[in-house]
């Protein structure tokens, strides 16, 4: 299954990835997780990415389709993946499409964990101090969460208007979030 989640930064995105990446056995592909490990690996991509990323800006949209289409080209993604982190804007959704049709395998499902903007913040002021991300400050997420706002929330109604949008409500434990999930992916598969 090829599925696209979105959600803010701090919705538990990457928590419910992670399970869902086991339950439906497809690789986990996060383009903030790609990013950050060029930026660890100091190759060229890494040092031209390291202050936009450090300053909660989003990085261009060339670059990151570029490690997106290197990621998506590996044998473990013929059979399926969960992408997690883009499309972040609608060039870039437009841009997946693209990149998918001629590779043959478009998204099927996308879906969005939805979490208000105070509970995300307290959220990622817990996750900045057991992991000390430098883009996890009060302004930086701030910032974060416009951005999304602004450039992500149309990504929703481009996946809305090709009929394969599932909204599923954020907040509550990990296992229940991840309960609502699995039903929309029933429902998707029935
Ligand atoms: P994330 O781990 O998804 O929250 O991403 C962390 C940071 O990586 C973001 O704030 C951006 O700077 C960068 N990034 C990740 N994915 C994208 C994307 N699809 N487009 C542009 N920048 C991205």
């Amino acid at each position: 299954m090829r599925i696209v989640l979105l959600g803010p930064p701090g919705s538990g995105k990457g928590t419910q990835a992670k399970l869902l990446t086991e339950e439906l056995k497809v690789p986990h592909i996060s383009t903030g997780e790609l990013l950050r490990a060029a930026v660890a690996a100091g190759t060229e991509l890494g040092l031209q990415v390291k202050e936009i990323m450090a300053s909660g800006q989003l990085v261009s949209d060339d670059l990151v389709l570029g490690i997106l289409e290197d990621r998506l080209s590996q044998p473990d993604a013929q059979a399926g993946f969960l992408l997690d982190g883009y499309p972040r804007n609608l060039a870039q959704a437009k841009a997946l499409d693209g990149l998918l049709e001629r590779m043959q395998m478009p998204v099927e499902e996308a879906i969005e964990i939805a979490v208000d903007n105070e509970q995300i913040i307290q959220r990622i002021a817990k996750r900045a101090e057991q992991e000390g991300r430098s883009d996890d400050t009060e302004e930086v997420i701030r910032r974060r969460l416009e951005i999304y706002t602004e450039q992500t929330a149309p990504v929703s109604d481009h996946y809305q208007q090709r009929g394969i949008l599932s909204q599923v409500y954020g907040v509550g434990s990990i296992e229940e979030v991840f309960g609502r999930i699995k039903g929309v992916l029933v429902q998707a598969a029935s």
